[in-house]
């Protein structure tokens, strides 16, 4: 941890502001594109890979989200905004190990990758002992838009007991120290946004039935937030499109 508190140079500060317009912007147009409330939508600024003073600068200009997907690098960088005495909504949005869930529910306010029952009780334990967590941890569910078990989210139309999507929605659901939000989803490599996006559309529609106080869906980045928007995301992740473009592809 450093002692100079993190600041950020005024020429990086109108980058910043400039990044914040355009997709401001870009929300917009798209929420009236598809006869949305522009307040439907809430923007989350994924700092991945750039520093505090990056987040400081981003919640000054009014940006209260933001998302990270390492745990090392997001509890360093949540204590030193912290220390700077600004307190943003922290989403986690990464693969998370199971050994990782006593750190990330220290800082995050949203857990947005959980995808199997097991790590949705390790997270649950976690939670639950932390001394200074007074309200449920709000989690979404990861799903899996192409159904591949390899890869991250759990697994619509599967009764696998561990990576259905229908048993991991159950588990957080009834997890004492967890609060089950709703569904988050990444595009498919190599599908197009508007195949993905309709088809989580289905899949959040089945979800909602059983679960209809679970409303978040957590969709679409810098690329594609304007067809997210077209299907219903009510939270857009956005990285490369505010900051810049990341110096190694994580
Ligand atoms: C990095 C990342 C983003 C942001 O991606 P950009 O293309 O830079 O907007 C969104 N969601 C997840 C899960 C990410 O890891």
């Amino acid at each position: 941890m450093t002692e100079t508190p993190a600041t950020v140079r005024p020429d990086r500060r109108a980058e910043l502001a400039a990044g914040l317009a355009r997709v401001r912007a870009r929300i917009a147009d798209a929420c009236a594109a598809a006869g949305r409330d522009r307040a439907e939508v809430t923007l989350i600024a994924v700092t991945k890979t750039y520093p505090a003073g990056d987040v400081l600068a981003l919640a000054a200009l009014g940006v209260a989200d933001v998302g990270e997907n390492r745990d090392q690098e997001a509890a360093a960088k949540a204590a030193e905004v912290a220390a700077a005495g600004v307190r943003p909504r922290w989403h986690f949005i990464g693969q998370l190990q199971r050994n990782k869930c006593r750190s990330v529910v220290r800082y995050a306010d949203v857990v947005q990758s959980v995808d199997s029952v097991r790590l949705a009780g390790a997270l649950d334990a976690a939670a639950a002992a932390t001394p200074d967590r007074e309200r449920p941890l709000d989690v979404l569910v990861q799903v899996s838009i192409d159904g591949d078990p390899a890869r991250g989210g759990a697994l619509p139309d599967s009764v696998d007991p561990d990576r259905g999507l229908g048993p991991v929605a159950e588990a957080v659901a009834g997890a004492g120290a967890l609060r089950l939000g709703g569904l988050m989803a990444v595009a498919p490599l190599g599908w197009e946004p508007e195949r993905a996006f309709a088809r989580l559309g289905e899949v959040a529609e089945w979800f909602r039935r059983r679960h209809p106080a679970a409303t978040m869906l957590s969709a679409g980045m810098s690329g594609d937030l304007e067809t997210a928007i077209g299907y219903g995301a009510t939270h857009v992740r956005v990285g490369s499109a505010l900051l810049g473009m990341r110096p190694t592809l994580r």
